[in-house]
């Protein structure tokens, strides 16, 4: 089996607040129970460490059941904080031009990948080396940011200057988002999940 992740990414937040907004983050979190205080080597996928599940994390999710990863044991099972220049990408889903309304499937009729989500792909990728992140919709032909071609909640890709990332989590509740933006000072936060 392998490892569920969940980010949120403040794809508002500028390159120079996202490590003091990043510290108030996990400052609310800890008042909370949500996570824990200190940095352990609970997450993958970087070289920073994480903090594990504190007694207030199911307060993140309507699941019913067990917490898994709390309850479970599982290793990788803590919260990463990633205050950089930071790309998710999950599950390709259907994308619309918020403009004019264009969609494209994603996944074509036999399950293959169509042209726009290779740009959108290639956009991703020369956003992490500083790009813009604009993709051409190519029924208006206007440039649309990465991050507004699908809903911000179980959304299939993420950019942005700060990344928190849930390891092996259940879903995160969409009112858990809601109240963490606020906590943000009302950051816009995107929602991307995939499994390694
Ligand atoms: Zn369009």
């Amino acid at each position: 089996m392998g490892n569920y992740y969940q980010a949120l990414i403040a794809v508002d937040a500028s390159e120079s607040e996202a490590s003091s907004l990043g510290d108030r983050a996990v400052a609310w979190l800890v008042a909370r129970g949500i996570v824990a205080a200190e940095l352990t080597d609970c997450v993958l996928g970087g070289e920073r460490l994480g903090r594990r599940p504190g007694p207030g994390c199911a307060l993140t999710t309507d699941e019913d059941g067990p917490f898994a990863p709390y309850n479970h044991g599982f290793r990788i099972c803590g919260l990463d904080v990633a205050p950089c220049r930071s790309v998710t990408v999950g599950w390709p889903a259907p994308a619309a031009c918020p403009r004019c309304g264009w969609t494209d499937p994603i996944e074509g009729d036999g399950g293959e990948l169509t042209d726009q989500w290779w740009r959108i792909a290639d956009a991703l990728g020369e956003w992490h080396k500083g790009g813009p992140g604009l993709v051409d919709c190519p029924s208006c032909v206007l440039p649309v940011g990465l991050n507004d071609w699908q809903p911000d909640f179980l959304a299939s890709w993420a950019v942005g200057q700060l990344a928190f990332t849930f390891w092996n989590w259940p879903v995160l509740a969409k009112s858990f988002i809601a109240d963490f933006s606020q906590a943000l000072g009302g950051h816009r936060l995107r929602h991307a999940s995939f499994k390694i």
